[in-house]
């Protein structure tokens, strides 16, 4: 992925919220979700944010405000889900928002400007559903900064196991179970060995985590049988999001000997709403390798491209808001921050290593990364990493508590930007889940 005009970190726009401090949704973003008035009843539609608005890609389509290829793509937008959008690939992808760009450009006019900004819907009047109907999520486990981490707590005697450094690892989750942001959700019921126990208990979940996470969501597929090589792998690939993996640890660590995740996982997922497009990250693009000292990646899961820049530097951070922050009108006390840049594998060795042996991929289908932890102690993703185990407690110094793992009431927030010199500074808005009491 090039980078063009619609980079320019000089562009502005005739939006004046576009350019607010510290905005996530600059010209320069432009990313995808789906959306309605809160409560209104109207039908959901593709929408793309700007500032503090969104554009309505259905009126966009129904207005003529774009021609040709964008509008073709903006025509597929303008139902419920974004599927049939994502399926047309790069070449329309970049139509759509290169239009919306020059409609948006500070200067710009005519027709089109006009029925683009009479379309605009103050962001804080919608509420969204998820952007794609997900057909199918696999969650990949790719940290190894996370793998250690909670190795040590599973199997101190083998942390990493002996596949990590040669395949992206990763299970099939549950597509039902994904929620978009501000959705919340039961603390799950099921079985847990306690330590020093000889029989399982049944009951709620008293291991309850969070797992900060991006997803990708995928373009064009594959057929059945074809698998898609490296060098196609980002072809196939629209945009990222945030996503959260909530899980149940007593259950999950019981339970996935020797098949994998299972209920300790499969309660809830949570996305953000909008994608922000590979366009739109390419200036955000940096190298990536493995350790001279480590496996090297096998010739099927390398490319030049993925090398020069196959990683994301996308920073990310984890604040917990309890109830009581809520009630004393506190501020979200920030548990960790990190950055995807430090992930062992690549978003398209990923996708690569999940056709390789001919499963097919749909569009709008979902891919987690796993949960992203850094090289450091204070930027590991989840909390069972950040207590050891729920051996030593995390602060929250905002109420003077503190938390081994979740409690009832409490909310996690996952937010992501990306920010460098010469570049505008773009960001994810934030994914948002709310801990409610089991039903036991
Ligand atoms: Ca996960």
């Amino acid at each position: 992925m090039q980078l063009n005009h619609t980079h320019d970190v000089n562009t502005r726009s005739w939006l004046e919220s576009a350019h607010a401090p510290g905005t996530d949704f600059p010209i320069q973003n432009l990313p995808f979700g789906v959306f309605r008035r809160k409560g209104s009843g109207e039908a959901f539609r593709g929408g793309v944010a700007i500032g503090d608005q969104v554009i309505d890609l259905a009126a966009i389509a129904r207005d003529n405000a774009v021609s040709g290829p964008a509008a073709q793509a903006a025509n597929a937008c303008a139902g419920d889900a974004l599927n049939d959008f994502l399926a047309m690939g790069p070449a329309a992808w970049r139509a759509l928002r290169h239009a919306l760009f020059d409609l948006l450009k500070a200067g710009a006019s005519g027709p089109g400007v006009s029925a683009l900004r009479a379309s605009l819907v103050p962001q804080a009047e919608v509420e969204h559903r998820l952007p794609t109907r997900i057909g199918d999520y696999t969650d990949f486990y790719t940290s190894i900064h996370h793998a250690r981490n909670v190795g040590r707590v599973m199997r101190p005697d083998d942390p990493l196991t002996s596949n990590f450094q040669w395949i992206p690892i990763a299970y099939h989750g549950r597509a039902s179970s994904v929620v978009i942001s501000g959705t919340a959700f039961r603390r799950p019921m099921g079985q847990a060995m306690p330590p020093g126990a000889s029989a399982p208990v049944y009951g709620a979940c008293k291991r309850l985590d969070y797992e900060l996470e991006m997803g990708f969501y995928v373009g064009p597929g594959n057929a059945m049988g074809e698998p898609i090589p490296m060098a196609e792998a980002e072809q196939h690939i629209f945009g990222m999001c945030l996503l959260n993996d909530w899980s149940a640890r007593d259950h999950q660590f019981w339970e996935m000997a020797p098949l994998g995740p299972f209920l300790g996982k499969n309660f809830c997922t949570t996305v953000s709403p909008w994608i922000v497009s590979m366009e739109a990250l390419a200036p955000y693009r940096v190298p990536f390798a493995h350790p001279a000292d480590e496996p090297q990646p096998l010739a099927y899961l390398d490319s030049a491209a993925n090398t020069e820049r196959g990683g994301v530097d996308v920073q990310l951070e984890v604040q917990l808001e309890s109830r009581e922050h809520r009630t004393r009108g506190v501020a979200p006390d920030r548990l960790s921050a990190t950055s995807f840049r430090h992930q062992y594998w690549t978003i398209a060795q990923m996708l690569t290593q999940h056709t390789v042996g001919g499963c097919n991929l749909q569009p709008g289908d979902l891919l987690g990364t796993g949960t992203i932890s850094g090289p450091t102690a204070s930027e590991a993703g989840a909390i069972v990493e950040l207590s050891v185990g729920g051996t030593r407690a995390v602060p929250l110094p905002g109420i003077g508590g503190e938390r081994r793992f979740l409690e009832d009431g409490d909310t996690v927030i996952l937010r992501g930007w990306c920010e460098k010199p010469g570049a505008a500074r773009i960001g994810f808005g934030e994914s948002r889940g709310e801990v409610l009491p089991a039903v036991g």
